[in-house]
């Protein structure tokens, strides 16, 4: 049965490929960068990012060349900024250490940051012809529901199973191809809700489909409620100038430039929260007055609700306490500094 459920996927993925800029010119550097970004991003999304990194960095020299405010200002948008910081770090390594050539070894590739397991087999299979398989989310959702997999998918014992089924349906000489049909038929037919059963070129083969389970598979961990957090920002402005402040350059959009301030506390009003955070972070004392927008946004693992307010500086000189840096930074010049969604948006206010 493996043979002809290989076949059949190869067959189907000759006449429905999707075509991606990736695949038209597909050279090592090119499927590098189009797997980090699509990791936990759909094509659709990803595809603008695409063109526009590639026409700012088209070659691993320019991207290892470049600065990381540059980097992370081209990635703005695509959220996930870690990705964008090991892509830099990474390119740097390879200049450093493989003259500029992306090694085609998967063990040296999965010691590289930011390449896992799952990236370094897709870069290995897609651009070097390796005969590795691949699992990620698409392709987990086909094998899990082609063989009926009644256990959660994110187990040990899922993954182990889900590897084998995997590379025992690679046909020797076209991984590349074969994994690459896998996740186009998992983006396009076998989509998380409804998949496309009577359309998919291995209905005939598939036990969770005969058996009308289908919508029942993959078996998902129940998902733990995502924590909310109010916070505020501060826009404090001065001769032409505003505050803003860079993250860390680890953990959550690291790197990235903000507008001060922080998460309310228990039995905190808005007003005293901006005060206090502005306190600690900057070491001055400032006044809240008018409200310049509320903010919504999800990040992978919590909601924020954000208040931005413009503010008054009423004593002090600001002092940097806790951010990478601090600058009074012109408003014309604001779009030089890289920001996440929500600090952009208040950016775009403020200047327009
Ligand atoms: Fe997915 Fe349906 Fe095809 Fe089975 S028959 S692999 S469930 S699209």
């Amino acid at each position: 049965m493996p043979l002809s459920i290989t076949n059949s996927i190869l067959e189907w993925y000759n006449s429905n490929a999707r075509c991606l800029p990736w695949r038209e010119q597909p050279d090592p550097y090119r499927i590098w960068v189009a797997e980090v970004m699509l990791q936990q991003t759909r094509v659709e999304t990803v595809l603008p990012y695409y063109q526009r990194w590639m026409d700012r960095f088209p070659t691993i020299i320019a991207l290892s060349d470049a600065s990381l405010q540059e980097v992370l200002t081209v990635w703005e948008g695509l959220g996930y900024y870690q990705r964008a910081r090991n892509l830099h770090q990474a390119a740097q390594i390879i200049v450093a250490k493989f003259e500029g050539e992306i090694p085609n070894d998967p063990k040296i590739l999965n010691s590289l940051p930011g390449i896992g397991k799952y990236t370094a087999a897709a870069i290995a299979s897609i651009a070097f012809d390796l005969d590795e398989p691949v699992l990620d989310g698409n392709v987990r959702r086909v094998l899990a529901r082609l063989f009926d997999l009644r256990i959660p998918v994110s187990s040990n014992q899922a993954q182990k199973r889900l590897w084998q089924l995997a590379t025992s349906l690679l046909p020797p000489g076209r991984a590349g191809d074969f994994n690459q049909a896998l996740m186009d038929l998992g983006a396009t037919i076998c989509t998380p809700r409804q998949p496309s059963c009577p359309k998919c070129p291995v209905n005939q083969m598939c036990q969770a489909f005969t058996l009308g389970l289908q919508n029942e598979r993959p078996i998902l961990k129940q998902r733990t409620v995502i924590p909310h957090y109010t916070v505020t920002a501060a826009v404090i402005q001065q001769n032409g100038c505003v505050l803003i402040a860079q993250r860390p350059p680890d953990g959550l959009l690291g790197g990235l430039w903000e507008f001060p301030g922080g998460k309310v506390q228990p039995e905190e009003d808005l007003d005293t929260c901006l005060e206090r955070e502005i306190r600690e972070e900057l070491d001055v004392k400032i006044s809240v007055g008018e409200p310049l927008g509320i903010h919504h946004h999800a990040y992978s693992h919590f909601k924020v609700t954000l208040h931005a307010f413009r503010c008054k500086l009423l004593s002090g000189e600001p002092r940097n306490l806790v951010h990478d840096a601090i600058v009074w930074a012109r408003l014309d010049k604001l779009d030089t500094f890289p920001m996440g969604k929500i600090d952009r948006q208040i950016a775009k206010k403020i200047c327009s």
